[in-house]
């Protein structure tokens, strides 16, 4: 007898409200999906149903070593497996919509999910300065929801609003078909994308722990980097993670009225309360970094540099310091190369540890969200044409 599935359905299509958005011409994906489960619940599925625990394992090799995208491929399973997994599982793989950017620079992919949404991932070459050591690393910038319900004041993904977080399979198909497009290999992960990972943290941490297994994309933890706008509890419940991944926290402000002038969730879980979830996550013998969006006349004051320096110094906490992508539609820029230079010197001055980021791909809508939001206004603007 077939064993009933034990697996999440996660909140495929539940939008922010709770309520269901309207049907897309894009066929909803109603089943749980192939690549979100583990080689342990693989193996409990199959030992369930009667069958060898290795079939498992051959699953996994066909999905992440292989890479094939049908469950028809997987030939060394009975035909009768293969239907089974067909009828209770989904295959789907995201839509290649546009590709910005050269093999050398700055690569940003816009991909179309299953029921229509679109989401943002980036390639990033190797950089020198991204954190603040000498790379040949390969770093992708993966999305870990569609849209994004934060707000922060210089973002182009919270323009548009929260839509839906990403299941675990969506996030980590977004670096199956980055590597299958650009046919090189990823080392290095960042969520850093369209959303608020720590929002979505029960797929964050199913599709980390299938990206970093050696049976699944064998990503070591700690080229795993998950950044957040500063979600206190979820940070605390991080600390007690085994996964040794690294966290970022984009700080954006040194103190509150400026921090809460362009990051909403300031007011919610101001700096104290933030710290304070960072000196358990530190207590916890893990390492943070502060990421720090310089905006010109808005956090790059002499000030906020040297208040800045003093939560990196309580924190052992590396600065990566990141000039200002300008996006479409808002006000904000970045400071003058001398000012960048100037508020780098500070930080050091006082015994942080910073790196000023040669910015990358600031010509091809680099900041998280900007081509999604272009390519779904065009599209809504040809949808109304009669
Ligand atoms: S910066 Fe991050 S948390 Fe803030 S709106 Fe953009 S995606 Fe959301």
């Amino acid at each position: 007898m077939k064993a009933p599935l034990a697996f999440p359905r996660g909140n495929v299509h539940k939008a922010a409200t709770g309520r269901r958005p309207a049907l897309s011409l894009h066929s909803p994906v109603t089943k749980p999906a192939i690549k979100a489960l583990s080689l342990d619940e693989l193996t409990q599925l199959f030992a369930a149903q009667g069958e060898s625990a290795y079939r498992a394992k051959q699953v996994t090799d066909w999905l992440y070593k292989k890479r094939i995208d049908s469950f028809a491929a997987m030939t060394d399973l009975p035909a009768a497996t293969r239907a089974r997994l067909a009828s209770d599982f989904s295959f789907v793989r995201p839509e290649l919509v546009r590709v910005l950017g050269a093999t050398d620079t700055t690569r940003k992919f816009l991909f179309r999910l299953a029921d229509g949404n679109l989401i943002e991932s980036v390639l990033i070459p190797a950089s020198p300065a991204l954190y603040g050591q000498t790379s040949d690393r390969r770093t992708a910038c993966v999305s870990t929801q569609v849209g994004c319900a934060y707000g922060c004041k210089f973002c182009a993904s919270g323009l548009d609003g929260f839509t839906r977080n990403l299941e675990a399979s969506e996030i980590v198909d977004q670096l199956l078909a980055i590597e299958k497009e650009s046919g090189e290999k990823i080392d290095n992960i960042v969520f850093m994308g369209m959303g608020e990972p720590l929002a979505n943290l029960t797929n964050l941490l199913r599709a980390i722990r299938i990206i970093n297994a050696p049976w699944g994309l064998e990503i070591g933890a700690r080229h795993i980097t998950i950044s957040t706008s500063g979600l206190a509890p979820q940070i605390r419940k991080l600390a007690t993670e085994p996964t040794q991944f690294r966290l970022a926290i984009s700080l954006h402000g040194a103190t509150d009225d400026v921090r809460s002038q362009i990051m909403p969730v300031n007011r919610k879980y101001p700096l104290a309360v933030l710290l304070e979830a960072c000196d358990a996550y530190v207590a916890e013998k893990k390492r943070l970094m502060f990421e720090y969006i310089l905006i010109a006349g808005v956090n790059d004051s002499d000030e906020q540099a040297q208040q800045l320096a003093r939560h990196a110094l309580r924190l052992s906490a590396k600065i990566n310091l990141i000039p200002y992508n300008t996006v479409e539609g808002l006000e904000w820029s970045r400071p003058s190369r001398n000012r960048q230079e100037n508020f780098l010197r500070i930080l050091r001055n006082h015994g942080a540890v910073a790196t000023l980021r040669r910015e990358k791909g600031h010509d091809i809508a680099a900041a998280c969200g900007q081509l999604r939001l272009q390519t779904k206004r065009t599209e809504e603007k040809v949808a109304a044409v009669p």
